[in-house]
């Protein structure tokens, strides 16, 4: 089959490998739409160490065409795949924290991905994908999971106040999401553009970040401060933004991934006003049929975050536009021919 093949760090080229053979248990999927993200320039640049050669790719979506006995699918199926494999037999896997097993592996990072004809994973991770849900959107619900999974931890309760810093693609999906959950949602980032997408998609306020949104969030809650709130950019200035538009036993999603081991941080705020710091990594299967289920229901829409589609075999091209900073770009998905 074609595949993608990183062989060493940024060299990536379309190859010819030999076609996945399925084990007990798994599925063969033919991959026809996929997704790439931050972590697969970390994995193409060598910041993301992987054995070579690799294929990439985590967000995919396509057609079964090979199952195993008791598959929830049958060949012919559209299906998503939760790229999150673990063992099942851990002490995390044993308590329910299948996205902790320290024996878990990604595919397209610990094992082969997506960026090819064919892939193969466990038959308990190929999710049936409703008709009414398009394919080249489809690929981003397995980010909409990561997003979903968090905000199971910081549990939204109908009539909150929750700020999103940051209005990416994973900012635009919290939004929606605490918007699902009843919340009143503003929406920061300095992105003319993405502060109106953030509206046109439920946000009930946009604000350019800064002082000024620390002022306004504090304003639109009658200067308590938001009830929650989801940090997307992963940058300690967004983080000291975050912390001071909290109120008082608010609660903070770092969702953005944090890489600085040192820098700048209201400190003495996080105790007096009684912050919680809630990390989430992942998700785990039980997101995916609830995400699922909110594109179906057009709770959460994911066309308008997709800023551009490209055959696979501009998958380095592609791949470059993500380690350059345009604020107009949102998700890029990859169409399989
Ligand atoms: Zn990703
Ligand atoms: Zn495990």
């Amino acid at each position: 089959m074609k595949a993608m093949v990183l062989s060493a760090p940024n060299e990536l080229a379309l190859g010819e490998v030999a076609r996945p053979v399925i084990g007990e248990g798994q599925v063969l999927v033919r991959v026809t739409y996929s997704g790439i993200c931050g972590t697969d320039y970390k994995i193409y640049s060598g910041a993301i160490p992987v054995r070579y050669p690799r294929i990439m790719g985590h967000e995919m979506i396509g057609e079964v065409v090979e199952t195993s006995p008791g598959a929830a699918v049958r060949p012919g199926d559209r299906a998503i795949i939760d790229p999150e494999l673990y063992c099942g037999a851990c002490f995390h896997c044993r308590i329910g924290q299948t996205h902790l097993c320290p024996n878990g592996m990604l595919l397209g990072r610990d094992a082969n991905g997506g960026f090819a004809e064919y892939v193969t994973a466990p038959a308990s991770h190929v999710f049936p994908l409703p008709d009414s849900i398009d394919n080249q959107t489809a690929p981003l619900i397995q980010v909409l999971t990561t997003c979903l999974h968090a905000q199971r931890q910081i549990n939204i309760f109908p009539g909150e106040t929750v700020a999103v810093l940051g209005l990416g693609v994973t900012g635009q999906l919290h939004v929606q999401l605490a918007k699902a959950r009843g919340a009143t949602v503003i929406g920061i980032t300095r992105s003319a553009e993405k502060r109106a997408l953030a509206l046109r998609l439920g946000a009930d306020l946009a604000f350019p970040g800064g002082e000024e949104a620390i002022r306004k969030v504090r304003g639109a809650t009658e200067g308590r401060g938001a009830d929650a709130v989801i940090e997307c950019t992963g940058m300690l200035p967004v983080l000291a933004d975050g912390i001071h538009m909290a109120r008082s036993g608010g609660r903070l999603l770092l969702f953005g991934i944090i890489t600085a081991k040192q820098g700048e941080l209201p400190f003495y705020d996080l105790y007096f006003k009684e912050l919680a710091l809630i990390n989430a990594r992942v998700a785990k299967s039980e997101d995916y049929p609830n995400s699922i289920a909110l594109v179906q229901r057009g709770m959460v829409r994911l066309e308008p975050l997709v800023s551009h589609v490209m055959p696979l075999g501009e998958l380095k091209a592609a791949i470059g536009m993500l380690g350059s900073d345009n604020g107009q770009r949102m998700k890029i998905i990859l169409e399989h021919a």
